[in-house]
Parts: structure tokens; C-alpha cells; sequence
């Protein structure tokens, strides 16, 4: 088909590379999309929670128009190779994870196993299941605050009081050790 042709080539030149890891976050946001019957959301229409940070994030990115920048893809990190997808319009909610097993990493097996995601239909692929949860709450504008010590303003919840000094994240002292 020329039109998913065309769709993977958008995919892979916003990514850089082809690899197997963008071919799962190809199929899984084609997968989602279908049985919530969305399209590209221009604004925040969908929400995406991914449950990793790799190279299949781009191609949800590309494809469903859930970027970081609007604030309507969520990285929630569990390391699973899991996006659950939340239609704002009308309620509808899917979590999809990816089953298939790797078999190297050699050039070659990368290359087949890219291959075998591409073309296997959606149910070889995933698990699909309703999450319990409700969608993350919609992007909000926060009050700026300006840092007492760098003189740079930062919304008002990433701000920690200091010895009574309100502080940026850049310029309090961390005291997590570790968490
Ligand atoms: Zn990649
Ligand atoms: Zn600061």
C-alpha cells in the first residue's frame, strides 16, 4: 500500500534511522488509532502514555500528533515496550503492549525482526486491554515564579522553598540520595 509506505517514510525521517524499535511505536500507534478510531490529534483531542523512552515514541509522536510539546504524551516509566492512548472526545481508552520477542543483535536479525513487526497482523504483535485509569489532566499554565539565586523564572510547582529562598530545580541543593 503506497499510503503506509508513505506514512513509515514520515516516521522514519523524524526519527533518523529505521530500527525495529520504531517499527513497534509505528504499528502500536496504527493499531490504537484504528480501534479508537482516531486520527492525528492537532491539539490535546488524545493523550498517550508511554511507558518507555525508545525509539518508538517518535513514531507515535509522528503519527498521532501526541508530542511533548502539547503536553498530551506522558512518559510514565516503567520500561515496558506499553502506550496506553485516552480519546478525550469521547471516552475511549486502550493499552497496548508489545509480546514479540527479540532474536539477536546482529545487524542481520535486526533487520528481520524489524521486518516481522512491519508485517504481522496487530493481534501476533500486542496485547490490547481497557486501562482502569482515567486520562491525564489536560496541560495547564502555571504561575511563573523567578529563582532568588539564578534570577530565572520557572512555573511555580517546580520552585522548593530553601532556608525560606525560593529556589529553581537548577539551583536547589538535592537531597533525594539516590531517589
Ligand atoms: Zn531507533
Ligand atoms: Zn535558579
Amino acid at each position: 500500500m503506497p499510503e503506509t509506505q508513505d506514512t513509515w517514510k514520515r516516521c522514519v525521517e523524524f526519527h533518523g534511522h529505521t530500527c525495529p524499535g520504531l517499527a513497534i511505536g509505528y504499528r502500536a500507534a496504527l493499531a490504537a488509532q484504528e480501534r479508537l478510531q482516531a486520527q492525528f490529534s492537532p491539539d490535546e483531542e488524545m493523550v498517550c502514555v508511554t511507558e518507555n523512552d525508545a525509539c518508538g515514541v517518535d513514531a507515535i509522536q509522528v503519527l498521532t500528533g501526541c508530542s511533548i510539546g502539547k503536553g498530551n504524551l506522558i512518559y510514565r516509566d516503567t520500561g515496558k515496550q506499553a502506550f496506553s492512548f485516552y480519546s478525550r472526545k469521547d471516552g475511549r481508552k486502550i493499552r497496548v503492549m508489545f509480546k514479540m520477542q527479540g532474536n539477536g543483535h546482529n545487524q542481520a536479525d535486526r533487520v528481520t525482526f524489524q521486518e516481522q513487526i512491519l508485517n504481522a497482523p496487530d493481534e501476533d504483535l500486542f496485547d490490547f486491554t481497557e486501562p482502569e485509569d482515567l486520562p491525564p489532566s489536560k496541560a495547564r499554565i502555571f504561575t511563573s515564579i523567578v529563582c532568588e539565586e539564578c534570577g530565572e523564572a520557572a512555573p511555580e510547582h517546580k520552585i522548593r522553598l530553601n532556608q525560606g529562598k525560593k529556589l529553581c530545580l537548577g539551583c536547589f541543593p538535592d537531597y533525594s540520595r539516590g531517589w
